[in-house]
């Protein structure tokens, strides 16, 4: 009877394992359609924070506001970003989420500051915007759905193809020295 249970156990070990192989095995890298994949609803995940259109307006400038809070886009070449050269990390405006790296910014000469990717794509959400007769995707904040930019597939080939083109104003900016540092007292 022993030996019946110790043989059965045994089997039963074997069956755990090649099924764990079969699972492993399974690919978990499908082929990209596009570049962008913009979501059909207004955003991806649930701002998480919540203010009052009051309280945006006490925390920012006009202009801030006109463009994180009402979709504005500050004129080309005048944002205080785009030829900004300083190592270090870029930040939501709104929330002071980070964003952005300065090593993933690139010259696009397009007038505003241009990344080819974000520092991880939880952090802003990708929406299709049709407004103004064009065809666009519109990219904000994930953490309080702050208005940022567009993201056009006119970046650099030999990255990511991407460039997200993003308003100044709605960034904030951290040197890298300062950042890390904040980092270090974190821990
Ligand atoms: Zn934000």
């Amino acid at each position: 009877m022993i030996k019946h249970i110790a043989i059965c156990l045994i089997l039963l070990l074997c069956i755990n394992q090649c099924t764990k192989k079969t699972h492993e095995s399974v690919s978990t890298n499908p082929q990209k359609k596009s570049l962008i994949e913009p979501s059909m609803e207004s955003t991806k995940n649930e701002a998480l924070l919540t203010k009052t259109e009051e309280q945006w307006k006490s925390e920012l400038t006009p202009n801030e506001y006109h463009v994180l809070r009402e979709k504005g886009t500050e004129p080309a070449f005048t944002g205080q970003y785009t030829d900004h050269k300083t190592i270090g990390i870029y930040f939501c405006k709104g929330c002071k989420s980070e964003l952005f790296r300065s090593n993933e910014k690139f010259d696009s000469h397009c007038g505003w500051p241009s990344f080819y990717k974000s520092i991880d794509k939880s952090k802003i959400n990708e929406t299709l915007d049709l407004s103004y007769g064009m065809k666009r995707v519109e990219v904000t904040c994930s953490n309080c759905g702050g208005h940022l930019g567009h993201v056009f597939d006119d970046g650099p080939k030999e990255k990511t193809g991407l460039r997200y083109c993003i308003n100044s104003i709605a960034l904030g900016f951290m040197d890298k020295q300062v950042y890390d540092s904040l980092l270090k007292v974190k821990k």
